[in-house]
């Protein structure tokens, strides 16, 4: 028998990747041909273990091959992407072992943080259609209180069975699917940067995700394409080496809600109902521009601040100190005044209407994300991931201040458009 194995673009950290329906049953084969000689060191939560460790166990044994004693988190309370479980993992590890992850995206991340301290590839079992994590390069985990992206390799081999997928909780297929549906503002941010001459578009990595996105998208049932859309993004952000083609302003709108802790009911929101809400949130800003030609806006363009007055500003949207050091430094370095706002805004002016062109040919329109998101069951309102309005605000504004990857955020207040963009925005959402 051989391998049957879904091609991966030359090149990667990740070499064999499976996508089927019973694919765990090719696992004893993938594992002596990706990882020879190695003896699998099984790593799963009680509830992962369940679902599908004890049958890889089986499988495993059957086929002749004999297992290190596995690692099993417990089930409850939910586990935490917290570093310092990888470096429990790294110090237990045994010698000439191949770690198999089977969980969803916590247990891959916290596998793929112990295997990078070790340097040890490792195979990912997921369990659910969940993120696009699985196969990007780096782990979200917390380090002393904030949530940092390790780096780290990604799997060198993923056995993704669509019979186990279909066991998760539907609240994780929704998750993974509108996580893959960011993808198209993500690649509207892309444009704006492109447009502008400030990010150009790489060619290869673009058409990995931006070709193929509609059909994965199509259909929020089918687990398989969703899995497979996932799976390439993070392909492609390995890539990159960089998260640009799957993450834009919703990501990062996802990022300081998680920085705050954001609840409803006393449960955490899933990493894709939080960028969920950010994707319905941008779309509508990427439409502020689509919708209104510059000449009309010129008169609601506010001038810009001077920088003692940013800094103020800045300061003021990180009072609540859970943001770490990093948004105060990133947001004064990229903070533009005087003649260099005067140079970009003339560049933008003259960009406007490619900038339309070209957004309106990537984007959903927001009624069409929100029926999508909708009926998918993923939430499609602030108040469903528990944000109200003035939370709701305060991270679009705070979003912009953390990284120095230019997005519609960027756009729009070094216009000085940010606060008419919102008003729009509030009306809709
Ligand atoms: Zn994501």
């Amino acid at each position: 028998m051989t391998l049957q194995t879904i091609p991966v673009p030359a090149g990667l950290q990740t070499r064999y990747f499976i996508l089927e329906r019973g694919a765990l049953s090719s696992l004893p084969e993938l594992l002596n041909t990706a990882f020879p000689g190695k003896q699998p060191w099984l790593i799963a939560d009680k509830n992962t273990w369940a679902v599908a460790g004890e049958e890889t166990a089986k499988i495993l044994t059957a086929a002749g091959i004999t297992c290190h004693t596995p690692h099993i988190f417990p089930g409850t309370p939910r586990l935490h992407p917290n570093y310092g479980y990888s470096v429990q993992l790294a110090c237990k590890m045994p010698q000439n072992c191949v770690p198999v992850a089977i969980g969803s995206g916590v247990i891959n991340d916290l596998v793929k943080c112990a295997s990078g301290i070790k340097e040890v590839p490792y195979c990912c079992v997921p369990t659910a259609c969940s993120v696009d994590g699985y196969t990007s390069a780096g782990a979200a985990l917390s380090v002393d209180g904030f949530k940092k992206t390790v780096k780290c390799p990604a799997p060198f081999a993923v056995c993704a069975d669509v019979d186990i997928l279909a066991t998760a909780p539907p609240d994780m297929l929704a998750s993974g699917y509108a996580d893959l549906l960011t993808k198209i503002p993500a690649g509207a941010d892309w444009i704006i940067a492109d447009t502008l001459g400030i990010e150009p578009i790489r060619q290869d990595v673009w058409e990995l995700i931006q070709h193929p996105i509609r059909g994965w998208v199509a259909d929020h049932q089918d687990m398989l394409n969703i899995f497979h859309g996932l799976a390439a993004t993070g392909y492609s952000m390995q890539m990159y080496i960089d998260s640009r083609p799957a993450s834009g302003a919703e990501h990062m709108f996802s990022h300081i809600w998680e920085m705050e802790g954001l609840q409803k009911d006393g449960e955490e929101i899933s990493h894709g109902f939080k960028v969920g809400i950010g994707l319905i949130a941008t779309t509508i800003l990427m439409e502020y521009i689509i919708k209104h030609d510059i000449e009309d806006l010129k008169e609601k363009m506010v001038p810009g601040l001077p920088p003692e007055e940013r800094l103020e500003e800045v300061q003021t949207l990180l009072v609540r100190g859970c943001y770490g050091d990093g948004p105060q430094q990133t947001a004064m370095s990229k903070f533009l005044y005087g003649d260099a706002l005067a140079e970009r805004r003339a560049l933008i002016i003259s960009k406007w209407k490619t900038l339309q062109e070209r957004l309106a040919g990537q984007l959903y329109s927001f009624e069409t994300v929100r029926k999508m998101l909708k009926d998918a069951n993923c939430p499609t309102s602030p108040a469903e991931i528990g944000l109200d309005e003035a939370q709701f605000l305060h991270g679009i504004h705070t979003a912009q201040l953390i990284r120095n990857r230019y997005t519609i955020l960027d756009l729009l207040y070094e216009m000085g458009l940010m606060e008419d963009a919102l008003l729009e925005l509030r009306k809709m959402m």
